[in-house]
């Protein structure tokens, strides 16, 4: 089938890359002309596991096109995903502007009918919103074309989306278009083969699923925090709890890690923008706004071990921390929000580095594949240095702070970080070791929600 993705981003990239290697052609849209340019040298503009030789080979086969010119995205597809972001408002809500820019590029360029699928996420009443646009700017253009508007949400996860897209749990399909279904179900037969994953429902419960999803993730996370917070002030270890809980198979063990907050792309801004949709119709979503308040507080825990460790706590808790933290140097491993992604949106580090960095201290920071964004979005500052591996960025630093759970921080070489650290101290905001076991090596170890460390 011939395909066109408009948005050339995490879901957009991996998407249109997974659809071409099952045979598909892909034509990708995008407005950044830089990150075209570099695709088409084979410069992929994230780092996904599995991404680069899935989009080279496509690529040098001619099942992936990239382009910026959308006149030619819009009249190559029968099918048009619509993949580009949707921010948050300043209100929190769901910032629909690229989204309804799309639809009207390709209603301005379509020259014959069109299935218009919504891959971004997006409020309930979105499609009505495409739909709308698409019709005004046909009208304009004074010409009638049939389209239809599918609300198809992506439930990847940065970092496995690769094998999310090939091997998807369920595919949900929002449509009352009989055609259109029938199309969808074409283009997603070769991910369909082992057992039937296609859920086709009404639009709007498609649009609410993805919504539904993400909160319902973020809200287990919340809870473990929040029970991570009573643990540690009963005297409990929620690591104990996870185990306890995790066994009872309607709970289960996915997901209910405590930490240093979520972060990412998504939970946060679509908890928000869930809670402003509810709001919109008058209802007060409580569960959402404890999820996000819970997570707001939990990205301050680490801090606030720092600051008890340095015995400044109660003047950091008057509200004024400048100055703090002054002729303190932090190590810090971990900037992306999760491993196996450089994605800095909303991570735990960013809170974490610029708390640190209004209270005088400075940072030494390594991550596997996050340095460029880091680069990116800071720039050059005295009080930041990106260090090329894990074990410089512990040289002549006070204290080490761990923010992501990289794989390849699991197992680290622990004299030679008390060596290098000028106090054996670690804030662990993922608990990726035993608190006995540190002690008796002789660290300061403070990690989340486990009583024997603090
Ligand atoms: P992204 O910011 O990585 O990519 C968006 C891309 O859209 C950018 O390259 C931008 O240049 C491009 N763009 C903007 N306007 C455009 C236009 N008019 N024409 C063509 N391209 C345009 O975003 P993302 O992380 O891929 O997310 C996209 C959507 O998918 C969002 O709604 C997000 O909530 C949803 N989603 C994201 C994930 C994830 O893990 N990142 C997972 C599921 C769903």
């Amino acid at each position: 089938m011939k395909v066109t993705v408009f948005g050339i981003g995490y879901v957009g990239l991996v998407q249109a890359a997974v659809l071409a290697d099952a045979g598909h052609s892909v034509c990708c849209v995008d407005i950044d002309s830089n990150k075209i340019e570099n695709l088409k040298k084979g410069i992929i503009p994230i780092y996904e596991p599995g991404l680069t030789p899935l989009v080279e080979s496509n690529y040098q086969a001619g099942r992936l096109l990239f382009t910026t010119d959308a006149a030619e995205g819009v009249n190559f597809g029968e099918l048009q995903f619509i993949a580009v972001g949707t921010p948050p408002d300043e209100d929190g809500s769901a910032d629909l502007k690229y989204v309804l820019k799309v639809a009207e590029t390709i209603a301005t360029h379509m020259q014959a009918p069109k299935v218009v699928i919504d891959k971004s996420t997006v409020p309930v009443g979105t499609a009505d919103k495409v739909s709308a646009k698409m019709a005004q700017v046909l009208a304009e253009r004074n010409v009638t074309i049939d389209f239809s508007v599918v609300s198809n949400p992506e439930f990847l996860k940065e970092g496995a989306a690769v094998n999310d897209c090939k091997r998807p749990d369920r595919i949900v399909i929002g449509t009352d278009s009989k055609e259109a279904e029938e199309l969808m179900r074409e283009l997603y037969a070769p991910f369909n083969r082992n057992h039937d994953k296609i859920v086709i429902m009404d639009i709007k419960s498609a649009e609410l699923t993805k919504y539904a999803a993400n909160c319902m993730l973020a809200t287990k996370i919340s809870f473990m925090n929040e029970m991570s917070n009573l643990a540690e002030k009963l005297g409990a270890d929620i690591e104990m709890v996870r185990q306890g809980i995790g066994s009872d198979e309607r709970i289960g063990y996915h997901f209910i890690y405590p930490g240093c907050g979520y972060g990412g792309s998504c939970f946060p801004k679509d908890v928000q923008a869930l809670i402003r949709t509810a709001e919109s119709i008058g209802y007060n979503s409580e569960i959402l706004k404890a999820v996000e308040s819970i997570n707001y507080k939990q990205k301050e825990k680490l801090f606030e071990y720092i600051c008890k460790h340095y015995q400044v706590w109660d003047q950091a808790q008057t509200g004024n921390i400048e100055g703090l933290l002054a002729g303190k140097t932090i190590a810090l491993w971990g900037l992306s929000f999760k491993p196996n992604t450089d994605d800095m949106r909303d991570a735990s580090s960013r809170r974490l580095m610029e708390t640190l960095w209004q209270a005088g201290a400075k940072v030494q920071a390594y991550d596997p594949e996050a340095m460029e964004e880091t680069q990116r979005i800071y720039g050059s500052r005295s009080d930041l240095s990106l260090m090329g591996t894990k074990e410089s960025a512990l040289n002549g630093a006070d204290a080490l702070v761990i923010c992501t759970e990289w794989q390849s921080f699991r197992a680290p070489d622990f004299d030679l970080i008390k060596n290098a650290l000028s106090e054996s101290v670690i804030f662990d905001g993922r608990n990726m070791f035993e608190p006995e076991r540190m002690n008796k090596k002789g660290f300061a170890y403070y990690c989340i929600g486990r009583a024997l460390s603090v």
